[in-house]
């Protein structure tokens, strides 16, 4: 029996340990926090629980999928499909923009500000549509096994897209519409990449297309964790032991291969192969310390924006505001252009809400609500001081209370905030970035750091570090196209 150690226990390494475990591998995890999950993860205070990062994902049935291959009879938590997709606020306007997934409903909410919208919508999804479903299995679901396939896949990409490749999500918002409002608030699709409109390229409107007609937004029944807490069920059940607060610092190679991987406390984890889920550059700069890896080149790559969260524990309901909702300000183009690089005041930020306890009532106490806010700031390359931590959050909640017409300092009575060093801190987030590398044209498909290592031939990575990119179903997918090289290497002991 093939044996593999997986360091870290994100959605891509325990969807790999399955799949893994169910082809006759024996599989066992090393994991540097406290609990699983990765950035996935929960946290429970005041009698409130606490989602610690994603709220809402697209493609469920790249998890169907998993359970398929994985022999699963039923996925071990629920989905729950959502029709207010998001709200959007602009500041100094009182009008909540609603986005549903019904077009005609969506239509009448963009009425007044975009004449002839459902048309022009219809336009700008076909052309989403196409896109995603040629490239989908061509592109996106594949091994690239040097950038030089992958350049030759590219080049069977119908010729008709190639505008996509040029043009950034702004740009082809502007081909599309007119109003300021639609045009930003379409574009919060390159936020969820961590990027901005301007410089994410035409072909992420993708996602627009994904989560307006094709799957539409989901989050999970009890909280996202329950993702976790039924995953690790299944892993118990499969005899997958997990190891936590244990941090892979060092490692013991021969001849080409690793044979252990070194904790912390000097412990060894001896496998035949090792698969690494922590994140795929960060592993190469700080453990294998690769001269491609290097602090000066890493700090050239084009890292995604950084967490600022916070967990707020309210004593009161917030009537009339929906499950998600993003507050953003009246500078667009001036905050996309300067927040990457610290160059803006964070008094007036444009941030994320999600009041968990509106769709999972358990998370808060009776009468209460639990709130998570989310506000992407600069990476610890622009930024490195957060010790205004607590002015900022202030800032965001004083804002806030504006907005919505409740004085939140009244009523918070469990407050958690969560700064880039304890992101980076909490999982190994090169300097503090929230998805890790960027989406830009350079660093992805063959050019993302590869799902197989490049000296030793027996280590393996997955995750949304590496391919195919960043979020849970990619997450979910990189375990399949990582399980599709261990077994080429390796074989499936059965099945
Ligand atoms: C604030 C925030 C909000 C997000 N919201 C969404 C959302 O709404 N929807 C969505 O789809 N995605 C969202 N994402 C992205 C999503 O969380 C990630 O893409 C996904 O969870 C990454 O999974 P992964 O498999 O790459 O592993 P990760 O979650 O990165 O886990 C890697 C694990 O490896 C461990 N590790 C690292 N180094 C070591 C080491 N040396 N030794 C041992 N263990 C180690 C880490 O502690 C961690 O547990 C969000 C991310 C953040 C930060």
């Amino acid at each position: 029996m093939k044996k593999a150690v997986i360091v870290g226990t994100g959605l891509g390494a325990m969807t790999t340990a399955l799949r893994l475990s169910s082809r006759g591998y024996a599989v066992e995890m090393v994991e540097k926090y406290h609990q699983p999950g990765g950035r996935l993860n929960q946290f429970k205070k005041d009698g409130f629980t606490f989602d610690l990062g994603p709220t809402f994902f697209s493609m469920t049935y790249e998890f169907e999928e998993f359970r398929k291959d994985v022999g699963m009879e039923k996925l071990p938590f629920t989905f729950r499909d959502l029709d207010v997709l998001y709200s959007v606020n602009f500041r100094g306007s009182d009008k909540r923009y609603m986005i549903y997934r019904d077009l005609d409903k969506l239509a009448a909410e963009f009425e007044a500000v975009e004449p002839n919208f459902r048309e022009k919508m219809d336009k700008f999804l076909a052309g989403a549509a196409s896109f995603f479903h040629d490239t989908e299995y061509l592109v996106l679901k594949r091994n690239y096994d040097s950038v030089f396939q992958y350049l030759m896949t590219l080049l069977r990409v119908p010729v008709k897209y190639s505008p996509k490749l040029l043009r950034s999500v702004w740009s082809e918002m502007e081909r599309h519409f007119e109003s300021r409002e639609v045009k930003e608030i379409f574009s919060l699709v390159a936020f969820f990449l961590g990027a901005t409109p301007f410089d994410t390229p035409a072909i992420y409107t993708i996602l627009s297309y994904t989560e307006l007609v094709h799957d539409g937004y989901h989050n999970v029944v009890g909280g996202m964790y329950k993702i976790v807490d039924g995953l690790k069920k299944e892993l118990d059940k499969a005899g997958v032991k997990m190891h936590f607060n244990t941090e892979v610092v060092d490692y013991i190679s021969e001849n080409g291969t690793i044979k252990a991987m070194v904790d912390q406390n000097g412990n060894t984890w001896e496998a035949d192969l090792f698969v690494v889920n922590a994140d795929a550059a960060w592993f190469r700069h700080k453990i294998f310390k690769r001269k491609k890896f290097t602090e000066p080149k890493m700090d050239k790559l084009k890292w995604t924006l950084a967490p600022f969260t916070m967990y707020l524990g309210l004593d009161t309901k917030l009537e009339g505001v929906p499950l998600h909702n993003y507050f953003l300000g009246d500078n667009f183009k001036e905050y996309s252009g300067k927040i990457f690089k610290n160059d803006i005041k964070l008094d007036q930020p444009y941030y994320y809400v999600n009041i968990v306890s509106k769709s999972d009532p358990e998370s808060a106490p009776e009468g209460c609500e639990s709130v998570f806010v989310l506000c992407p700031v600069p990476d610890m390359r622009f930024k490195p001081d957060w010790s205004d931590s607590e002015q900022i959050a202030e800032n965001i909640i004083k804002d806030l209370s504006g907005r919505i017409g409740v004085d939140l300092d009244k009523h918070i009575i469990s407050k958690t905030v969560m700064n880039p060093v304890e992101w980076r801190d909490a999982f190994n987030l090169y300097k503090g970035s929230g998805l890790g590398l960027g989406h830009d044209l350079d660093q992805i498909g063959g050019f993302r750091p590869k799902n197989f290592d490049e000296e030793f031939s027996n280590v393996f990575y997955v995750g949304a570090s590496t391919v195919p990119g960043t979020g849970l179903p990619m997450a979910v997918i990189s375990s399949k196209l990582v399980t599709e090289r261990i077994t080429k290497a390796y074989g499936p002991v059965h099945k």
